[in-house]
């Protein structure tokens, strides 16, 4: 039965200016400083980082500077004569909200009071029809587009940043957020492009469905950006990244629509829905997408297992790749990020953790957490074909106790980054893959790097890593770095490390990016990664779609 259903959506709350929450929650927009964090783990970052804790509050909002809005009058008139005056949007509180997204430079940079990189306006489209007319005006107008969704981009993806600097708008697809229709037998919904995931589980429970497409983002990224970026979510080692799970979309462009995709399958040509897919809002605006949704698993399963060291563990992940035993979650940590997170954790769970590691000589050990859903005999089934691999890999069963844990708390690190942040560390990550045989050389490299720069006058940086996706070639490799902020040029102090860290993770047979997308902080580094051959192509397609090069024309392509 294949019924249309106008699905009402819950709630979606709006993201706080200066760091990670629902605005208006206090939290980040408050001062929190470093007494916030437990006792042991500030003194143990201050031991490893030759950290002074000290208040770093942000500015108050009201503070932050906004340049006038350079819409021309004629621009805006015919803009709320397209979309109504309520959608077309100039007021300071609008544009500060869509002035970037959230990477540690875009947070930097607003606690600081600087919003320079915020939209002349923002308007908010309503339909296909209407946004496809909207990028036509701004063709002839000479106004460029950024598509928005979310506006959690790590990687400058809402930069807005035109060689021609002409006046920029922020497209917001917010109003396009409903569940259009189900197609249950067909395990397949369509949704706007401004639908997040909590939003749409909560329609599909009702059926019995889930989606899962579960990043850490999930709370405020939009279902349009995970497809713009090529997401990939806890659960893609299961159910597979974010473009393997859209079997449709629609595409609204300054050339026209293109409606993509013709499931279950087709071989009618090379894949043009590939191209919309990760697009970044370079070839136009996502109006429309039809997702894959499956059951809701009937049980779900998380454990925890220790690993003498790294190489071990990804020994054992390899294992298990080759056997086609791979869990639905897979997250391994090296040395690093297991000692913290153990003295990051409070509570009698967690020292009684540390004493048993010791006690098996594990203490310095790597903490591997698997998660496992579906139907239970076959959980149970693979589950125990994969114990099996592991302690003849030589991990030891921490139980299920870690594996929940780690699942009660896997949204809140965004949340501590802003306290890291109050009290004057710099905290950041960056991401790549690599196949099984390169990935040990890539994870030294960016390491080797990432210590290099960010080593100054007694100060080092805390570097922790985990592998978050498993697939059969290879893994997706996922670097946090914690350290003392630079008072003086804490900008300059990250490019630089990501700068050196980037050039090495290439050099040693990375990815660019395993699932944050280019954005404006990669492109420099497109050429290299998809040839001069490649970036041509990428720019015709534009061309052909986009003539007046309207569309987010700082991201994705090197200038
Ligand atoms: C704390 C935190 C955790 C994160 N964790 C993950 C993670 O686990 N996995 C992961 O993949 N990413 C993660 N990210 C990155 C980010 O959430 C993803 O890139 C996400 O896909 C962006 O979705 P969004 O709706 O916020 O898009 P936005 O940030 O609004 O936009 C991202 C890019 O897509 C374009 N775009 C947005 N919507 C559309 C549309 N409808 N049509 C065309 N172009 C569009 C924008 O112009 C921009 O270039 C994380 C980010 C943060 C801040």
């Amino acid at each position: 039965m294949r019924h249309r259903q106008t699905v009402a959506v819950a709630e979606q709350p709006e993201l706080t200016i200066q760091g990670w929450g629902p605005a208006g929650s206090g939290g980040t927009e408050a001062d929190t400083g470093p007494d916030a964090l437990p006792k042991a783990a500030r003194r143990h970052l201050a031991k490893e980082l030759g950290w002074s804790p000290r208040p770093t509050p942000p500015v108050a909002v009201a503070d932050i500077r906004l340049a006038p809005s350079r819409l021309p009058e004629e621009a805006r008139t015919r803009l709320i004569d397209l979309l109504e005056e309520e959608n077309v949007r100039t007021d300071r509180e609008s544009r500060l909200r869509h002035a970037g997204g959230k990477s540690y430079l875009d947070l930097l940079r607003r606690r600081e009071g600087d919003a320079s990189d915020a939209p002349d306006a923002v308007v908010l489209p309503g339909a296909t029809e209407e946004t496809a007319a909207l990028l036509k005006e701004c063709s002839e107008l000479g106004v460029v587009v950024v598509p928005f969704g979310g506006g959690t981009s790590v990687v400058g993806g809402l930069a807005g940043v035109d060689p021609d600097d002409r006046p920029s708008i922020a497209v917001d697809v917010s109003r396009m957020s409903s569940v259009q229709a189900l197609d249950v037998p067909s395990s397949l919904v369509t949704v706007g492009p401004g639908l997040r995931g909590p939003a749409l589980e909560q329609a599909l429970r009702r059926q019995g469905l889930t989606f899962g497409h579960l990043p850490q983002s999930w709370e405020f990224a939009t279902l349009g950006g995970y497809a713009a970026t090529r997401s990939a979510g806890q659960n893609s080692t299961g159910v597979g990244r974010f473009e393997e799970l859209v079997a449709g979309l629609t595409l609204a462009t300054p050339s026209g629509v293109l409606q993509l995709g013709h499931p279950p399958a087709t071989a009618a040509g090379p894949d043009l829905l590939g191209l919309a897919l990760g697009s970044e809002g370079t070839l136009g605006i996502i109006t429309e997408l039809t997702l894959r949704v499956r059951p809701k698993p009937a049980t779900s399963s998380f454990e925890g297992w220790s690993f003498r060291s790294w190489a071990a563990g990804l020994a054992a992940l390899q294992q298990l790749a080759r056997h086609d035993l791979l869990p639905d979650v897979v997250r391994l940590s090296d040395a690093d990020e297991t000692r913290a997170n153990l003295l990051m954790a409070s509570g009698a769970g967690a020292r009684a953790l540390r004493g048993t590691l010791k006690a098996r000589r594990h203490g310095d050990g790597c903490l591997l957490v698997l998660g496992w859903e579906g139907v239970p005999a076959l959980v149970r089934a693979r589950m125990k074909c994969a114990a099996s691999l592991l302690r003849d890999g030589g991990a030891i069963r921490l139980g299920r106790k870690v594996g929940e844990s780690w699942r009660k708390h896997r949204f809140q690190a965004p949340y501590l980054r802003d306290t890291l942040m109050d009290g004057g560390l710099l905290v950041e990550t960056l991401e790549t893959a690599a196949t099984w045989s390169t990935l040990p050389t890539v994870y030294d490299a960016v390491r080797r790097a990432l210590r290099e720069s960010l080593t100054r006058e007694g100060r080092r940086p805390l570097i922790m890593s985990h592998v978050s996706h498993g697939y059969a070639t290879g893994a997706s490799l996922y670097v946090t770095v914690l350290a003392d902020r630079d008072d003086a040029l804490p900008i300059q102090q990250w490019l630089s490390a990501k700068r050196t860290a980037t050039d090495a993770l290439l050099a040693a047979g990375g990815t660019l990016t395993h699932h944050h997308a280019v954005g404006a902080d990669h492109r420099p580094w497109m050429e290299r990664e998809v040839g001069p051959l490649g970036v041509e192509v990428l720019r015709a397609v534009k061309e052909r779609l986009d003539p007046q090069a309207i569309c987010n024309p700082g991201v994705l392509l090197p200038e």
